[in-house]
């Protein structure tokens, strides 16, 4: 089945940040990553990150973050729906943007795609700028380039500011 799916569809990689900083953020990300093994092939996972809140309210705990990549036969936009399923599942709810949450599951690109809809927008807009979704996705796809400016995740996470980010010595 799954090379039939292969043969109607290219399988391009899908590079997805997880995050979390509510609940059990370990088990929820590990979750999600066993959750998503079953709508494709794991390629890679990172490393898991403890990294300092960046935008919404003041004073909201800490973030753990992690990234895989992924083979699938879903396109970006039947993901993405998986994607928020898997975060329903494990209890968020959306109270105010950037708010603290159980899990946040991001489609930050999926191959070379470019587009730009109300509900997706690929590569995702805020990636290039945030060492949280950079620093995990070093690890699983550093030569990834951003499809519109070229520029390599391992270049852009050289550039970005890696402050209040810390390496755990664990995997996703
Ligand atoms: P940010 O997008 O800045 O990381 P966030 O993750 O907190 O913020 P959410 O509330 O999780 O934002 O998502 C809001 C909406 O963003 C989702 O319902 C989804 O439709 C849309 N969205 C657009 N592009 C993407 C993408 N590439 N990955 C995930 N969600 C996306
Ligand atoms: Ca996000
Ligand atoms: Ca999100």
């Amino acid at each position: 089945m799954t090379e039939l799916l292969s043969e109607l569809r290219p399988c391009d990689l899908a590079l997805i940040a997880l995050g979390a900083n509510l609940g059990d953020p370990r088990a929820a990300l590990r979750q999600a990553r066993d959750v998503l093994a079953d709508v494709g092939e794991l390629q890679a996972t990172s490393w898991l990150y403890r990294t300092a809140p960046v935008g919404g309210p003041p004073g909201q705990p800490e973030y753990l973050n992690a990234a895989l990549s992924l083979a699938t036969p879903l396109s970006p936009q039947a993901l993405l729906l998986a994607l928020l399923g898997t975060e329903a599942l494990s209890g968020r709810v959306r109270l105010e943007r950037w708010g603290p949450r159980l899990l946040d599951l991001d489609l930050i690109g999926y191959g070379q795609r470019a587009l730009h809809t109300p509900r997706l927008t690929l590569p995702h807009p805020r990636a290039f700028e945030r060492a949280f979704v950079l620093a995990p996705l070093a690890d699983v796809a550093p030569g990834w380039r951003h499809p519109l400016t070229g520029e390599r995740v391992q270049d852009a996470l050289e550039r970005a500011d890696q402050a209040g980010l810390e390496r755990l010595d664990e995997r996703l």
